[in-house]
């Protein structure tokens, strides 16, 4: 590894050449590489995480175009994952990346997580949410899970056992609506995913059992407590 490319992170207390070399040892599974996934994964990828693992089903179309920065006009029709991970890996040709050009499923989860030390919801239905958020359970693998909606955004980090987990908060809710998506919204929110990424794979979840929410319209940033349930059947003792 060659600190120099870190010169300026490597400065910050909380990472340090201990910390550097614990991202680059890392390795962490992207479900979604559209508006959330894109930033996030040009964040982790310049941070030096050492593997991303990038699954996404889809095409580039030209619709996703005005926020999913990590394609480009001569991408359209081709795999999302191909292109993420060819072009990541030009960005940092130190780290890893592996395309996948797959949905998420409960049944092709347990194998994409293998390896990983953190998984990462960056997607816009809620079906792959829950069928990460119970392959994640079932290895004990922490888990970010963020969304958009137009103005709005909201980050919440999973660790199994000690936080409300995905099942807790949104079994039985409502599909995703969706529709409205703006590069500048998503692009911070995945930015606040990767922070707390980063954290997390250093070793500290800052957002423990709290919903990070975003209102990009006042500009404003809040944490509300969630709660676990007991009968949650997935995190549930019982
Ligand atoms: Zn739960």
């Amino acid at each position: 590894m060659d600190l120099e490319r870190y010169r300026r992170q490597v400065v910050i207390p909380e990472i340090g050449e201990e910390g550097q070399h614990k991202l680059a040892a890392s390795s962490v599974l992207v479900v979604g590489a559209g508006g959330l996934g894109g930033p996030l994964l040009y964040a982790l990828a310049g941070a030096g995480v050492g593997r991303l693992v990038v699954v996404d089903g889809d095409t580039v179309s030209l619709s996703n175009l005005n926020r999913q920065f990590l394609f480009e006009q001569d991408d359209l029709g081709r795999p999302k994952a191909e292109v993420a991970a060819r072009r990541l890996s030009a960005f940092n040709p130190e780290i890893t990346v592996e395309g996948i050009p797959l949905q998420l499923e409960e049944q092709n989860a347990a194998e994409l997580l293998a390896g990983c030390q953190l998984a990462v919801a960056a997607v816009d239905n809620l079906p792959a949410r829950l069928a990460l958020n119970a392959a994640c359970a079932g290895r004990n693998i922490p888990l970010i899970n963020g969304g958009v909606e137009g103005w709005y955004g909201s980050v919440q980090a999973v660790e199994f056992g000690k936080t409300p987990c995905l099942a807790c908060c949104y079994a039985g809710t409502d599909p995703e609506v969706g529709g409205q998506a703006l590069g500048a919204v998503t692009g911070t929110v995945a930015s606040l995913m990767a922070s707390v990424a980063i954290q997390m794979l250093l070793g500290h979840n800052p957002i423990p059992g709290e919903l990070l929410l975003y209102d990009g319209k006042r500009m404003a940033l809040e944490k509300v407590p969630v709660e676990r349930s007991p009968g949650c059947p997935v995190c549930g003792k019982g």
